[in-house]
């Protein structure tokens, strides 16, 4: 892999909300009557996260990695994908330095539950809070996110090379 001192990625994440869902951010249960619908457990934000820690390396996507088309996935934990893709950066010799992400969602009010999803995040990178940094904005009414028909996460990673 080419010398650099460090990587960043980018990643993305949507899914559609429904009831009778549940809705899992950040690894953490969150209180809904509305939840994402989805082939694994649907948490849109480790989703996002996994994809930022691939793209870092260029090493595809989640989807190419853990395919929604195989029963092996289905109500995936998206902790273990996320653990998953840890393991692949740590094999390259890499290891994640700070993350930055944005979640858009109507409702259920996110606040309330931000720590928990940054420590639970934390936790699963082996990284302390402060390189976890977990923003939320709602779509002001507008767009599939303002009326509540689906959520959507971003997220940035900087990677630094092992020890
Ligand atoms: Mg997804």
């Amino acid at each position: 892999m080419t010398a650099l001192p460090f990587r960043i990625g980018l990643g993305y994440d949507v899914h559609r909300l429904a009831r009778g869902e549940s809705l899992i951010l950040g690894g953490v249960p969150i209180p809904s009557d509305v939840g994402t619908v989805a082939h694994s457990d649907g948490d849109v934000l480790l989703h996002a996260i996994c994809d930022a820690l691939l793209g870092a390396l260029a090493l595809g996507d989640i989807g190419e990695h853990f395919p929604d088309t195989d029963e092996q996935y289905r109500g995936a934990s998206s902790i273990e994908l996320l653990r998953s893709c840890l393991a692949m950066l740590d094999e390259h010799g890499w290891r994640p330095g700070n993350l930055d992400a944005t979640l858009m969602l109507e409702r259920p009010k996110i606040l309330p539950h931000k720590d928990a999803m940054r420590r639970s995040i934390a936790e699963a990178m082996d990284l302390p809070l402060d390189c976890i940094s977990l923003k939320a904005t709602t779509g002001e009414g507008i767009g599939f996110v303002g009326r509540g028909s689906g959520v959507e996460a971003q997220a940035v990673v900087l990677l630094l090379p092992k020890g």
